[in-house]
């Protein structure tokens, strides 16, 4: 059988990618790139799109930016852990932090790739990636005696199940993530509530003094603290 010119040069591999990114170039670039090394590419021009197909489909590898609109890749990738996907995630972080390439880490993502990056290196780590395969791995977070499993929506304290509602599950798992940091009033009403929220700030204060009755008075050792002025700190003491 003769081959026509489009598949001249192109080598199928039979596996598939996802790209999820907003910026219109990287993400053209990637797919025509992926698709040149025999990939076959749906791509994503925000995170919802990106949960949607993720979702929907099965996929090697997703290619998952992190400053996304809709929801960003951290979300992303947390929502598909939660609900038992374990594609790998290869991350594509703007920032070169660690606090970035750990929160990747964190929340389900098995590597990540700092840009600007080459594309050698991201096919590279696609391989390895695919090589892998999907593997149940639930990132389970840890503050002192605090256990929270983001899969499974609970948390344990000196292996003791807490009972808390989704909101204040939420909020819990918001100071896990950021222990050791100050977080301020503000970052929690973006993070745990939205950014459009145009309630009553100070519900911010109910809700840490429900999860202190819950998660650290029974203990008697106190992990949430109050800085006046700046905000809270999760923080196990030594
Ligand atoms: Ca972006």
């Amino acid at each position: 059988m003769a081959l026509g010119l489009a598949d001249i040069g192109r080598k199928a591999t039979g596996m598939r990618v996802l790209v999820v990114e907003d910026e219109p170039r990287l993400r053209a670039s990637l797919r025509v790139g992926l698709e040149a090394e025999g990939y076959a590419v749906d791509a994503a021009a925000d995170g919802g799109e990106g949960l949607w197909y993720a979702r929907e489909n099965s996929y090697d590898v997703i290619l998952l930016d992190i400053m996304l609109p809709v929801l960003n890749g951290y979300k992303v990738c947390q929502a598909l852990r939660e609900d038992a996907i374990w594609t790998p995630v290869l991350m594509l972080t703007a920032k070169d932090g660690d606090w970035d390439q750990i929160e990747a880490l964190d929340t389900g993502a098995d590597d990540y790739v700092t840009k600007p990056f080459s594309f050698d290196v991201v096919l590279a780590r696609i391989r390895s990636l695919v090589r892998r395969g999907a593997t149940p791995r639930p990132a389970t977070l840890t503050v002192g005696e605090l256990s929270f499993d983001p899969a499974g929506r609970s948390v344990t304290r000196a292996g003791e199940p807490l009972s808390l509602t989704a909101r204040e599950l939420s909020l819990l798992e918001f100071l896990m993530r950021r222990s050791g940091s100050v977080v301020t009033k503000q970052e929690i009403l973006n993070n745990v509530w939205d950014f459009n929220f145009e309630g009553d700030p100070n519900i911010v204060e109910v809700y840490i003094g429900r999860l202190r009755r819950k998660v650290d008075k029974p203990f008697g050792q106190d992990y949430i603290e109050t800085l006046r002025g700046s905000g809270y700190r999760m923080r196990a003491p030594e």
